[in-house]
């Protein structure tokens, strides 16, 4: 049984004093949380005093981005392994924002895969297709190459213990969410993708989850679906309350 994820991806938002009141609000909230693992990804700079309000507790952190190097003349970048430093387990790679606004290819997210679990971060690997691709028929085939491309290399106990979130592009921000046929069909094709490439053991063990406008009044049909390990929440997740009700009503275990 995989435990569903819950991850709240705060983005450009949240300063130190705002993120630090809001994980302590939230490990308040954490008893009623029945099983599900709860992760929040806060901006580079609050990094730290977000892992250290919630050091020993049940609420993980995860950065929203990370280097394709371990060091170097590379102005702006934050490596893997000042990530770890600040108390920081996973990381989020090739978001559909970083995709299209930094220029991030398949190959810059194997390499950013490669330098989180250098150092022992676990990668949150983002895929999904454009809305023109979508129309063009294109989903699929998109899945496949994201997929196949950003875990090359990768062994089957690695894969197992990776996130793949599904984000269909056309469904992050835009208040449109995928319905269930077309978030299910997804879900089951990227597991059979993992299945081809790593086994029945890693595509089992490997948690897919669902991003695109989720919400309380939607989490609920979403991860009831077979395939669906819980999501990567955006905009939803910026109000701790609300977030905290999108947590609750995730199937547990
Ligand atoms: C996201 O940032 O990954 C996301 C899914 O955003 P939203 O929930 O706002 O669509």
């Amino acid at each position: 049984m995989r435990v569903p994820l819950l991850v709240a991806n705060w983005k450009m938002h949240k300063g130190i004093q705002d993120a630090v009141a809001y994980t302590r609000e939230l490990v308040a909230l954490a008893p009623t949380f029945r099983g599900a693992e709860v992760v929040i990804a806060p901006a580079f700079t609050a990094l730290s005093a977000v892992a250290a309000a919630a050091r020993a507790t049940t609420i993980g952190v995860a950065a929203q981005n990370v280097a394709t190097d371990p060091d170097g003349a590379f102005t702006g970048e934050v490596s893997a392994a000042m990530i770890k430093e600040t108390g920081a387990a996973s990381v989020i790679i090739g978001h559909s924002e970083r995709r299209r606004l930094f220029g991030e290819t398949d190959a810059i997210v194997n390499r950013k895969v490669r330098a989180a679990m250098a150092v022992g971060l676990r990668p949150i690997v983002c895929v999904g297709e454009t809305l023109d691709q979508r129309e063009a028929g294109q989903t699929f085939a998109v899945i496949d190459r994201q997929v196949t491309e950003s875990l090359d290399g990768f062994t089957a106990d690695q894969v197992a213990g990776f996130v793949v979130a599904y984000e269909p592009v056309w469904a992050i921000g835009t208040g449109r969410n995928a319905t269930t046929a077309e978030a299910g069909a997804v879900h089951m094709h990227v597991r059979g993708r993992l299945r081809q490439g790593f086994g029945a053991t890693a595509s089992e063990t490997c948690r897919v989850i669902y991003g695109g406008s989720v919400r309380a009044d939607n989490i609920h049909t979403l991860a009831a679906l077979p395939d669906v390990d819980g999501a990567l929440v955006g905009g939803a997740s910026l109000d701790v309350a609300t977030f905290a009700n999108i947590v609750r009503r995730l199937k547990t275990q």
